[in-house]
């Protein structure tokens, strides 16, 4: 089976990632093989911000190297917190910070349409990828519900399940994600010959 790298410290992505293409690469995480990088994510979209992960980390492993970047559009921010969804609430952000900091610009909102989004990029050398993208529309909640997940997961009312993906569980969450649409569309545009 051929390997796959993917440039991605998270581990709740990584764990969806494999759920999700395990059957058809082995998914190996940079600890895998003991690489230790911190990509600085200077792109404006989610497309720039993959291809750049992906590219350095090819660079470090001469593996073929699969990046997501995702992150939470929100209609009525006017798509924030966008590519800044890590980062959301500044250099020291955690997941409780920037969900406070989401709710509170929230406040009072009507209009609580949302999406999460996800550029994949698979590369594999001299300046050759892959990208895929995917979407997952919601609205978003005044207050948290459920515990699995990460992120944003428990204020996202998914319009597909009807639940929030933090109340929904791995597989569920899995069948209508963003990262899980990202990654058909990367399949579907993948060269058979590279299989
Ligand atoms: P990235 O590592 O730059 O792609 O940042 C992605 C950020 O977007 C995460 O840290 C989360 O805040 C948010 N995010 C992306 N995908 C999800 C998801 O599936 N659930 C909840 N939050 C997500």
């Amino acid at each position: 089976m051929k390997k796959l790298l993917v440039a991605s410290n998270n581990a709740h992505k990584l764990k969806e990632i494999r759920q999700i293409l395990g059957d058809r690469f082995e998914v190996l995480s940079l600890k895998d093989i003991g690489l230790e990088v911190e990509v600085e994510e200077t792109g404006s979209t989610f497309e720039e911000n993959a291809l750049i992960k992906a590219k350095a980390v090819y660079e470090l492993s001469d593996m073929y190297a699969l990046s997501d970047d995702s992150g939470l559009c929100v209609d009525f921010l006017g798509g924030a917190p966008g590519v800044y969804s890590a980062r959301y609430s500044g250099e020291d952000a955690t997941t409780e910070k920037n969900n406070s900091l989401l709710l509170e610009n929230m406040r009072g909102a009507e209009d609580r349409n949302a999406k999460f989004v996800s550029a994949v990029v698979l590369y594999f050398g001299d300046n050759n990828y892959i990208c895929g993208y995917g979407e997952s529309k919601g609205k978003i909640l005044e207050s948290a519900k459920g515990k699995n997940g990460f992120g944003y997961d428990p204020l996202f009312l998914s319009d597909e399940l009807n639940k929030t993906f933090a109340e929904a569980s791995d597989e569920e969450k899995n069948s209508v994600s963003h990262r899980k649409r990202a990654l058909e569309d990367l399949i579907a545009n993948l060269d058979e010959a590279l299989l």
